[in-house]
């Protein structure tokens, strides 16, 4: 009989490289969005961030071009990435954006599922799917949010909800490719409401929403794979979420717009990155 080889070990949480990113909206004009990118890209600068923590914006689709320019003329290790996206390559899809258009604007990722898409424009987990899978094949990385509605938490249906989104979020998605996915765990009563999940309330969400990746894909990737908690994150509370063990970053809507705020969530982040 073939003995059966020991698993691998366990990736320490402290080895996810801490991820913050900024989910704009449809909120800035051109001249304010280059000025937010260009202090984005200092914070990242800062040396007590710089090369700990991965940051990125997710600007309005027509100033990705001026925010690109922006980064590039700072130098910036910061992630261009785009709010969605459209499945398909090109072709007779009014009003929609394929991932190789983005790609040739300089973007490299890329918000798949935010709870505005959802449960505004009513995308349904098989677009979400198609669209992660599209993505991921033109070589942007893919921000995957899920989360439950307060209905569905109020009757004890988080873990399930997050269960189905994440496993067909990411139906048919090669294991070697989840090295370019991060899931934003994002409940959707927190989302720009000001009524943030405790760190405790998501802490479990995350280490239940890591064991269904580990069930899918095997506990190595699991350990591997960064999962960030979005819904209302400010400068105050992201140290308390951020030190978590799950817990390996934010996807920040409202504090991303202020440049003061999201750098001190940014060096939060970092501050996960340095303790041991
Ligand atoms: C978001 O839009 O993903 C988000 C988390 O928004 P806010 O931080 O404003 O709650």
């Amino acid at each position: 009989m073939v003995p059966t080889p020991p698993p691998a070990p366990s990736i320490p949480s402290a080895m996810r490289t801490p991820y913050v990113g900024g989910n704009w909206k449809m909120n800035t004009d051109r001249a304010a969005a280059v000025a937010l990118a260009a202090a984005v890209a200092r914070s990242a600068a800062d040396p007590a961030t710089a090369s700990t923590c991965h940051v990125a914006i997710f600007p309005p689709f027509p100033y990705l071009i001026p925010c690109a320019d922006a980064l590039r003329a700072a130098n910036a290790s910061v992630v261009l990435g785009a709010q969605d996206v459209y499945h398909a390559e090109k072709g007779a899809f009014t009003g929609e954006v394929s991932p190789l258009m983005l790609r040739d604007c300089g973007v490299s990722a890329v918000l798949c599922g935010h709870s505005e898409r959802r449960h505004v424009l009513h995308e349904g987990d098989d677009m979400v799917s198609a669209k992660v899978r599209a993505s991921l094949a033109a070589g942007l990385a893919v921000v995957l949010c899920v989360g439950e509605k307060l209905e569905q938490r109020l009757t004890g249906q988080t873990d399930t909800v997050n269960e189905r989104q994440v496993r067909l979020g990411l139906r048919e998605v090669a294991p070697d490719l989840l090295a370019r996915i991060v899931i934003a765990y994002e409940p959707v009563w927190a989302i720009g409401t000001g009524k943030v999940a405790s760190p405790d309330d998501a802490q479990d969400a995350h280490a239940k929403i890591r064991a269904v990746i580990a069930d899918m894909f095997g506990q190595p990737h699991a350990d591997a794979l960064r999962i960030i908690y979005g819904g209302s994150v400010t400068g105050h509370n992201a140290a308390g979420l951020f030190s978590m063990p799950d817990i390996d970053g934010g996807l920040i809507g409202g504090a991303s717009l202020k440049p003061d705020e999201f750098a001190a969530i940014i060096h939060a982040a970092a501050r996960r990155a340095h303790r041991s």
